[in-house]
C-alpha cells in the first residue's frame, strides 16, 4: 500500500445522520482531496456495536454510548490518502466538542461529548481493524481518482 492509499474509517453517527449533516460532513473529507472508497447507511446490531468500542467497556458512559449509537442509522464511510487517519481527527476535532477548534466537525456541528456526530480511527492498526468490521472486503473500492495528479505532486 504507497503513503497515499492510508485508509481511516469514518462513521457519521445517528445524531449526524438525523440533523442532516451527511452532507455536509462528507464535504470536508472531499474538499480536502481525500477519496470515497466504501460507504453505506447501516443500522448495526449491538453486538457489532459494542465490539466497535471494546476499548471502552470498562467506562461508565459505555452502556449510553452503546444505545446512543444504536439509535438511528450509521453512515459509515471509508476514506482513502495520504496521512489520511491522522488528519482524519482533525478534520474531526477533540472528542468533546467544547474543545474542539471552530474549523472542525465537532467544533462547528456539536456541543456534548455524548452527541458528537462522528467518528473516526485513532490509528493506522485501529482503522484496519474497524474497516474489517464494517465492510466486506468487496465493498471496498479500488478506483483512480481523475483528480490525484491536482492532490499529489
Ligand atoms: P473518539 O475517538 O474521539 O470518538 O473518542 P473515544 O474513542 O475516547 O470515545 C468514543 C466515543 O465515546 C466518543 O466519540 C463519545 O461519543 C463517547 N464518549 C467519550 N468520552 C465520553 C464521556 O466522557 N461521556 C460520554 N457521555 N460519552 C463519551
Ligand atoms: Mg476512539
Amino acid at each position: 500500500m504507497s503513503a497515499n492509499e492510508e485508509q481511516t474509517f469514518i462513521a457519521i453517527k445517528p445524531d449526524g445522520v438525523q440533523r442532516g449533516l451527511i452532507g455536509p460532513i462528507i464535504s470536508r473529507f472531499e474538499n480536502r482531496g481525500f477519496k470515497l472508497v466504501a460507504m453505506k447507511l447501516t443500522s448495526p446490531s449491538q453486538q457489532h456495536l459494542e465490539t466497535h468500542y471494546a476499548d471502552l467497556s470498562t467506562k461508565p458512559f459505555f452502556k449510553g454510548l452503546v444505545s446512543y449509537m444504536l439509535s438511528g442509522p450509521i453512515c459509515a464511510m471509508v476514506w482513502e490518502g495520504k496521512d489520511a487517519v491522522k488528519t482524519g481527527r482533525v478534520l474531526l476535532g477533540a472528542t468533546n466538542p467544547l474543545a474542539s477548534a471552530p474549523g472542525t466537525i465537532r467544533g462547528d456541528f456539536a456541543i456534548d461529548v455524548g452527541r458528537n456526530v462522528c467518528h473516526g480511527s485513532d490509528s493506522v492498526e485501529n482503522a484496519k481493524k474497524e474497516i474489517a468490521l464494517w465492510f466486506s472486503p468487496s465493498e471496498v473500492l479500488k478506483w483512480k481518482s481523475t483528480q490525484s495528479a491536482w492532490v499529489y505532486e
